[in-house]
């Protein structure tokens, strides 16, 4: 049913899809990527997604083709061949096959494709054991906003965590608490909820985005700023932000519990305020 994939204007079984070994992206990491949550068969915040494409593409050089409208429909139209209802689109943008050189080539060929994958229902607000945190040296580069198909050092960190019998890790950048892994991190310390800024050292999640907004809608105080480990310690609430998890409180850093060590009040509501907009948006598309 989902195996298909759109590269570069084709659509095609994912079993028939080539990529060059001189791929810059399999290379140089040099590419960008999103992923983009499907519910009820209807991409999520996609005008967002494909806002940041843009970004992190002109980040590294390269352009979006085909543009943005033109793209998004590309998407809506390979979704509804997928078949998938809940899942993701992974999309990813590389510079494309030439010599191997670290200079770009001066006609580069872009490679663009994207598929549909089916994801486990998310979990309701409040449900589940809370995540456990292990908190790490942020070992990144200085451009996070630039959403990099370079991710070793998440990768490395995340196993980190998995090692540790934790479920994600947590950088820490000169004592300060930047994003997790794959994820971005709230605190709600004195009634405010406090997240770090985005820019050099934390990726504009697009969760992120629309849970800032959800707050700021319930007249919650934002707060963004760097924030040190002991304040995230001992925080009232905790919990992590991303497309795929959308809100999963955090019960644990490292051996320490979290406030109550239960889901608290503040997360709950703006996961349901979360869940609320994913249903107005792409419910009418079940029907
Ligand atoms: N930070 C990092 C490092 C991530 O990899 C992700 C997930 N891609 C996020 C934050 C969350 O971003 P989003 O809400 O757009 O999925």
């Amino acid at each position: 049913m989902s195996d298909w994939i759109w590269i570069n204007g084709e659509t095609i079984p994912i079993s028939e899809a080539r990529i060059g070994v001189e791929d810059r992206g399999y290379q140089f990491a040099d590419g960008v990527y999103e992923v983009i949550r499907l519910y009820h068969g209807k991409p999520f915040t996609l005008d967002e997604h494909l806002q940041r494409l843009e970004r992190s593409a002109q980040g590294i050089h390269l352009a979006v083709s085909p543009e943005r409208a033109a793209l998004a429909a590309e998407i809506v139209k390979l979704v509804s061949r997928s078949g998938v209802r809940n899942g993701m689109v992974y999309l990813q943008l590389t510079r494309g096959v030439a010599e191997r050189n670290h200079r770009f080539p001066s006609t580069p060929r872009p490679v663009l494709l994207f598929y549909a994958r089916p994801l486990p229902p998310p979990q309701l607000p409040g449900e589940g054991e809370g995540v456990r945190l292990l908190a790490l040296a942020d070992e990144r580069w200085k451009r996070c906003w630039i959403k990099s198909i370079a991710l070793l050092p998440n990768v490395l960190a995340k196993n980190q965590a998995v090692t540790a019998d934790a479920d994600e890790a947590v950088f820490i950048d000169n004592g300060v608490v930047t994003e997790c892994s794959s994820s971005n991190l709230f605190a709600v310390i004195g009634g405010k909820l406090v997240t770090h800024p985005v820019g050099s050292k934390v990726l504009p999640g697009i969760t992120r985005s629309v849970l800032l907004d959800c707050a700021v809608n319930q007249g919650i105080t934002v707060d963004e700023r760097g924030f040190v480990e002991e304040e995230a310690i001992r925080a009232a609430e905790l919990f992590i932000t991303s497309t795929t998890r959308e809100v999963s409180w955090v019960a644990r850093w490292n051996d320490r519990y979290i406030g109550q060590a239960r889901c608290g009040p503040v997360t709950l509501a703006l996961h349901r305020a979360l869940c609320k907009r994913v249903l107005a948006e792409t419910a009418k598309a079940a029907q």
